[in-house]
Protein backbone atom coordinates (compact mmCIF):
# COMPACT_ATOMS: atom_id res chain seq x y z
CA UNK A 1 0.00 0.00 0.00
CA UNK A 2 1.19 3.56 -0.94
CA UNK A 3 1.11 6.38 1.77
CA UNK A 4 -1.14 8.28 0.25
CA UNK A 5 -3.90 5.41 0.07
CA UNK A 6 -3.19 4.77 3.83
CA UNK A 7 -3.22 8.25 4.63
CA UNK A 8 -7.06 8.94 5.10
CA UNK A 9 -7.15 5.59 7.64
CA UNK A 10 -3.85 6.95 9.50
CA UNK A 11 -5.95 10.43 10.08
CA UNK A 12 -9.23 8.79 10.93
CA UNK A 13 -7.21 7.00 13.93
CA UNK A 14 -4.94 9.81 14.72
CA UNK A 15 -7.84 12.18 15.12
CA UNK A 16 -11.36 9.95 15.53
CA UNK A 17 -12.76 11.89 12.45
CA UNK A 18 -12.70 10.55 9.02
CA UNK A 19 -12.67 12.01 5.85
CA UNK A 20 -11.50 10.97 1.94
CA UNK A 21 -8.04 12.54 0.76
CA UNK A 22 -8.97 15.54 -1.33
CA UNK A 23 -5.27 16.32 -2.47
CA UNK A 24 -1.82 15.82 -2.05
CA UNK A 25 0.54 18.67 -3.33
CA UNK A 26 4.52 18.35 -3.01
CA UNK A 27 6.13 21.19 -1.32
CA UNK A 28 9.49 22.01 -1.92
CA UNK A 29 12.72 23.50 0.56
CA UNK A 30 13.19 20.28 2.25
CA UNK A 31 16.96 19.44 2.47
CA UNK A 32 16.32 15.64 3.21
CA UNK A 33 12.85 14.41 2.81
CA UNK A 34 9.86 14.31 0.90
CA UNK A 35 7.20 17.18 2.09
CA UNK A 36 3.48 17.44 1.14
CA UNK A 37 0.46 19.37 1.96
CA UNK A 38 -2.43 17.17 2.39
CA UNK A 39 -6.09 18.23 1.84
CA UNK A 40 -8.75 16.35 3.29
CA UNK A 41 -12.49 16.55 1.44
CA UNK A 42 -14.10 17.68 5.14
CA UNK A 43 -11.57 20.96 4.89
CA UNK A 44 -8.99 20.42 7.01
CA UNK A 45 -5.12 20.10 5.69
CA UNK A 46 -1.98 18.64 7.16
CA UNK A 47 1.59 18.44 6.41
CA UNK A 48 3.44 15.21 5.69
CA UNK A 49 7.16 14.63 5.63
CA UNK A 50 8.18 11.05 4.10
CA UNK A 51 11.37 8.84 3.87
CA UNK A 52 11.54 5.46 3.18
CA UNK A 53 15.54 5.18 3.86
CA UNK A 54 14.84 7.62 7.37
CA UNK A 55 17.90 7.21 10.23
CA UNK A 56 16.20 4.84 12.71
CA UNK A 57 13.70 6.72 15.10
CA UNK A 58 14.30 10.39 12.79
CA UNK A 59 10.75 11.31 12.45
CA UNK A 60 9.95 9.73 16.18
CA UNK A 61 12.74 12.12 17.57
CA UNK A 62 11.61 14.87 15.60
CA UNK A 63 7.99 14.76 17.03
CA UNK A 64 9.54 14.28 20.84
CA UNK A 65 10.81 17.69 20.02
CA UNK A 66 8.06 19.50 18.18
CA UNK A 67 5.87 17.85 21.46
CA UNK A 68 8.17 19.43 23.96
CA UNK A 69 8.78 22.80 22.22
CA UNK A 70 4.87 23.12 21.86
CA UNK A 71 4.03 21.81 25.46
CA UNK A 72 6.18 24.68 27.03
CA UNK A 73 4.04 27.20 24.87
CA UNK A 74 6.43 30.25 24.41
CA UNK A 75 5.95 29.79 20.26
CA UNK A 76 3.81 28.26 18.26
CA UNK A 77 4.82 25.00 17.41
CA UNK A 78 2.85 22.68 14.65
CA UNK A 79 0.81 19.81 16.33
CA UNK A 80 2.42 16.44 15.53
CA UNK A 81 -0.54 14.55 14.37
CA UNK A 82 1.31 10.73 14.26
CA UNK A 83 4.45 9.01 13.21
CA UNK A 84 4.83 5.67 11.48
CA UNK A 85 5.71 3.39 8.28
CA UNK A 86 8.30 1.33 7.85
CA UNK A 87 6.62 -1.29 7.57
CA UNK A 88 3.85 -2.78 4.91
CA UNK A 89 5.68 -1.19 2.19
CA UNK A 90 4.84 2.44 3.83
CA UNK A 91 7.89 4.47 4.03
CA UNK A 92 8.50 6.64 7.24
CA UNK A 93 6.29 9.68 8.07
CA UNK A 94 5.40 12.27 10.30
CA UNK A 95 2.06 14.13 9.91
CA UNK A 96 1.57 17.06 11.37
CA UNK A 97 -0.36 20.37 11.88
CA UNK A 98 0.20 22.63 8.43
CA UNK A 99 1.00 25.78 9.04
CA UNK A 100 -0.14 28.61 6.60
CA UNK A 101 1.85 30.60 5.59
CA UNK A 102 1.85 34.78 5.76
CA UNK A 103 4.36 37.65 6.02
CA UNK A 104 6.04 38.52 9.00
CA UNK A 105 4.37 41.26 10.99
CA UNK A 106 5.04 44.35 12.92
CA UNK A 107 7.52 43.28 15.40
CA UNK A 108 8.05 39.87 14.77
CA UNK A 109 11.65 39.30 15.70
CA UNK A 110 11.13 41.26 18.86
CA UNK A 111 8.33 38.65 19.54
CA UNK A 112 10.15 35.69 18.12
CA UNK A 113 13.59 37.00 20.78
CA UNK A 114 11.41 36.84 23.22
CA UNK A 115 9.48 33.52 22.72
CA UNK A 116 13.23 32.23 22.70
CA UNK A 117 14.39 33.43 25.69
CA UNK A 118 10.86 32.60 27.21
CA UNK A 119 11.93 28.44 25.99
CA UNK A 120 15.36 29.21 27.76
CA UNK A 121 13.76 29.67 30.84
CA UNK A 122 11.26 26.87 31.20
CA UNK A 123 12.45 24.86 34.08
CA UNK A 124 10.90 21.78 33.38
CA UNK A 125 13.93 19.46 33.53
CA UNK A 126 16.61 19.07 36.49
CA UNK A 127 19.00 17.70 34.22
CA UNK A 128 20.52 18.10 30.73
CA UNK A 129 19.74 16.27 27.91
CA UNK A 130 16.64 14.76 26.98
CA UNK A 131 13.98 11.87 26.92
CA UNK A 132 15.63 10.07 24.10
CA UNK A 133 18.86 10.84 21.55
CA UNK A 134 17.37 12.72 18.40
CA UNK A 135 19.66 13.92 15.40
CA UNK A 136 21.23 17.56 14.41
CA UNK A 137 20.52 17.47 10.75
CA UNK A 138 21.25 13.75 9.94
CA UNK A 139 23.89 13.49 12.93
CA UNK A 140 22.70 11.14 15.99
CA UNK A 141 22.85 13.68 18.71
CA UNK A 142 23.33 11.84 21.97
CA UNK A 143 21.29 13.28 24.72
CA UNK A 144 22.21 11.21 27.91
CA UNK A 145 20.51 12.81 31.16
CA UNK A 146 23.17 14.37 32.73
CA UNK A 147 23.86 16.45 35.75
CA UNK A 148 26.48 19.05 34.86
CA UNK A 149 26.45 21.19 31.86
CA UNK A 150 30.23 21.44 31.32
CA UNK A 151 30.67 17.05 31.48
CA UNK A 152 27.10 17.02 29.06
CA UNK A 153 28.98 19.90 26.25
CA UNK A 154 32.38 18.44 26.93
CA UNK A 155 31.03 14.19 26.20
CA UNK A 156 27.89 14.95 24.04
CA UNK A 157 28.37 17.48 22.39
CA UNK A 158 31.68 19.21 21.38
CA UNK A 159 33.51 15.65 22.16
CA UNK A 160 31.18 13.52 20.14
CA UNK A 161 31.76 15.57 17.23
CA UNK A 162 35.40 15.71 17.53
CA UNK A 163 35.40 11.99 17.78
CA UNK A 164 33.18 11.62 14.69
CA UNK A 165 35.64 14.13 12.45
CA UNK A 166 38.49 12.13 13.37
CA UNK A 167 36.54 8.61 12.36
CA UNK A 168 35.41 10.67 9.62
CA UNK A 169 38.75 11.28 8.33
CA UNK A 170 37.82 15.30 8.46
CA UNK A 171 40.42 16.40 11.57
CA UNK A 172 44.23 16.44 11.67
CA UNK A 173 46.59 15.90 14.29
CA UNK A 174 46.30 20.04 14.73
CA UNK A 175 42.88 19.80 15.27
CA UNK A 176 42.84 16.63 17.58
CA UNK A 177 45.12 18.46 19.64
CA UNK A 178 43.49 21.56 20.03
CA UNK A 179 40.46 19.56 20.37
CA UNK A 180 41.42 17.95 23.49
CA UNK A 181 43.10 21.12 24.94
CA UNK A 182 39.65 22.75 24.67
CA UNK A 183 37.49 19.68 26.00
CA UNK A 184 40.16 19.95 29.03
CA UNK A 185 39.47 23.52 29.19
CA UNK A 186 36.10 23.70 28.98
CA UNK A 187 34.85 24.52 32.34
CA UNK A 188 37.52 27.81 32.57
CA UNK A 189 34.81 28.92 29.50
CA UNK A 190 31.42 27.81 29.92
CA UNK A 191 31.58 26.64 33.76
CA UNK A 192 29.55 30.22 34.41
CA UNK A 193 27.30 31.36 34.80
CA UNK A 194 25.54 28.56 36.61
CA UNK A 195 22.21 28.65 34.63
CA UNK A 196 19.31 26.08 35.27
CA UNK A 197 18.58 23.46 32.37
CA UNK A 198 16.29 25.19 30.21
CA UNK A 199 14.71 23.97 26.92
CA UNK A 200 16.23 24.41 23.80
CA UNK A 201 15.03 24.27 19.98
CA UNK A 202 18.57 22.74 19.22
CA UNK A 203 18.47 23.99 15.51
CA UNK A 204 17.72 27.43 15.27
CA UNK A 205 18.98 28.91 11.63
CA UNK A 206 17.06 30.42 9.01
CA UNK A 207 15.16 27.46 7.45
CA UNK A 208 14.14 26.29 10.62
CA UNK A 209 10.95 28.79 11.53
CA UNK A 210 8.15 29.67 9.59
CA UNK A 211 5.84 33.01 9.65
CA UNK A 212 2.15 32.02 9.78
CA UNK A 213 -0.75 33.55 8.53
CA UNK A 214 -0.89 36.25 11.83
CA UNK A 215 2.08 37.04 11.27
CA UNK A 216 3.67 34.80 13.80
CA UNK A 217 6.45 32.86 14.31
CA UNK A 218 6.51 29.35 14.33
CA UNK A 219 9.44 26.93 15.47
CA UNK A 220 10.25 23.36 13.24
CA UNK A 221 12.72 20.83 12.24
CA UNK A 222 14.05 21.00 16.07
CA UNK A 223 16.91 19.28 17.38
CA UNK A 224 15.45 19.59 21.34
CA UNK A 225 17.62 19.26 24.40
CA UNK A 226 17.23 20.53 27.92
CA UNK A 227 20.84 23.11 28.17
CA UNK A 228 21.84 26.43 28.19
CA UNK A 229 20.11 29.27 26.23
CA UNK A 230 23.44 30.87 24.52
CA UNK A 231 24.07 27.02 22.97
CA UNK A 232 20.88 27.62 21.15
CA UNK A 233 21.29 31.54 20.49
CA UNK A 234 24.52 30.78 18.98
CA UNK A 235 23.09 28.99 15.95
CA UNK A 236 21.03 31.99 15.29
CA UNK A 237 24.23 34.20 14.81
CA UNK A 238 26.20 31.18 13.00
CA UNK A 239 24.91 32.09 8.98
CA UNK A 240 24.87 36.12 9.08
CA UNK A 241 22.31 36.03 12.09
CA UNK A 242 18.64 36.78 12.50
CA UNK A 243 17.34 40.62 12.14
CA UNK A 244 18.67 42.85 14.77
CA UNK A 245 15.67 43.49 16.47
CA UNK A 246 16.03 39.50 18.06
CA UNK A 247 18.73 39.92 20.23
CA UNK A 248 17.91 42.94 21.89
CA UNK A 249 14.30 41.52 22.86
CA UNK A 250 16.18 38.05 24.01
CA UNK A 251 18.12 40.16 26.24
CA UNK A 252 15.46 42.06 27.66
CA UNK A 253 13.83 38.99 29.15
CA UNK A 254 16.91 36.55 29.21
CA UNK A 255 19.96 39.03 30.05
CA UNK A 256 23.26 37.74 29.01
CA UNK A 257 26.33 37.09 31.72
CA UNK A 258 29.49 38.69 31.13
CA UNK A 259 31.95 36.51 28.92
CA UNK A 260 29.02 35.49 26.68
CA UNK A 261 30.91 36.35 23.72
CA UNK A 262 33.33 33.33 24.31
CA UNK A 263 30.78 31.09 25.43
CA UNK A 264 29.14 31.64 22.20
CA UNK A 265 31.96 30.84 19.67
CA UNK A 266 32.56 27.76 21.72
CA UNK A 267 28.70 27.07 21.43
CA UNK A 268 29.20 27.94 17.73
CA UNK A 269 31.94 25.05 17.41
CA UNK A 270 29.69 22.67 17.98
CA UNK A 271 27.74 23.49 14.98
CA UNK A 272 30.26 24.13 13.08
CA UNK A 273 31.85 20.86 13.83
CA UNK A 274 28.48 19.55 12.72
CA UNK A 275 28.64 20.91 9.66
CA UNK A 276 32.29 19.63 8.76
CA UNK A 277 30.90 15.81 9.83
CA UNK A 278 28.08 16.54 7.18
CA UNK A 279 29.55 18.29 4.54
CA UNK A 280 33.22 18.19 4.38
CA UNK A 281 36.36 20.12 4.66
CA UNK A 282 35.16 23.65 3.46
CA UNK A 283 34.20 24.35 7.45
CA UNK A 284 37.51 23.04 8.33
CA UNK A 285 38.88 26.46 8.76
CA UNK A 286 35.94 27.79 10.81
CA UNK A 287 36.45 25.04 13.10
CA UNK A 288 40.02 25.57 13.82
CA UNK A 289 39.77 29.68 14.05
CA UNK A 290 38.08 28.90 17.27
CA UNK A 291 39.69 25.83 18.32
CA UNK A 292 43.15 27.61 18.06
CA UNK A 293 41.61 30.50 19.90
CA UNK A 294 40.19 28.56 23.21
CA UNK A 295 41.89 25.51 22.41
CA UNK A 296 45.17 26.57 22.37
P1 LIG B 1 13.40 18.60 5.92
O1 LIG B 1 13.23 17.82 7.20
O2 LIG B 1 13.46 17.72 4.73
O3 LIG B 1 14.53 19.60 6.00
P2 LIG B 1 11.50 20.74 6.48
O4 LIG B 1 10.99 20.38 7.83
O5 LIG B 1 12.52 21.81 6.39
O6 LIG B 1 12.04 19.42 5.72
O7 LIG B 1 10.24 21.08 5.59
C1 LIG B 1 10.34 21.41 4.22
C2 LIG B 1 9.58 22.70 3.93
O8 LIG B 1 8.22 22.51 4.22
C3 LIG B 1 10.04 23.86 4.83
O9 LIG B 1 11.02 24.64 4.22
C4 LIG B 1 8.78 24.65 5.06
O10 LIG B 1 8.64 25.66 4.09
C5 LIG B 1 7.66 23.65 4.87
N1 LIG B 1 7.08 23.22 6.17
C6 LIG B 1 7.71 22.58 7.19
N2 LIG B 1 6.85 22.29 8.18
C7 LIG B 1 5.62 22.77 7.78
C8 LIG B 1 4.32 22.77 8.37
N3 LIG B 1 4.08 22.22 9.56
N4 LIG B 1 3.32 23.36 7.68
C9 LIG B 1 3.54 23.91 6.47
N5 LIG B 1 4.74 23.93 5.86
C10 LIG B 1 5.78 23.37 6.50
Amino acid sequence: MNLESALPEIIREATGTASPLRRCTPVGGGCINKASRIDLDDGRSFFLKSNPRALPRLFESEAEGLRALRQAGCLRVPEVVATGGGRDGLPHFILMECIAAGRPGPGFYEKFGRGFAQLHQQALADQFGFENDNYLGSTPQPNQWTSDWVRFFRRHRLGHQLKMARRNGLSDPQMDRLGQRLLDRLEDWIGHPDEPPGLLHGDLWGGNYLCDDRGDPVLIDPAAYYGRGEADLAMTQLFGGFDSSFYPAYEEVHPSAPGSQDRLEIYKLYHLLNHLNLFGRSYFSGCMRILRRYGG
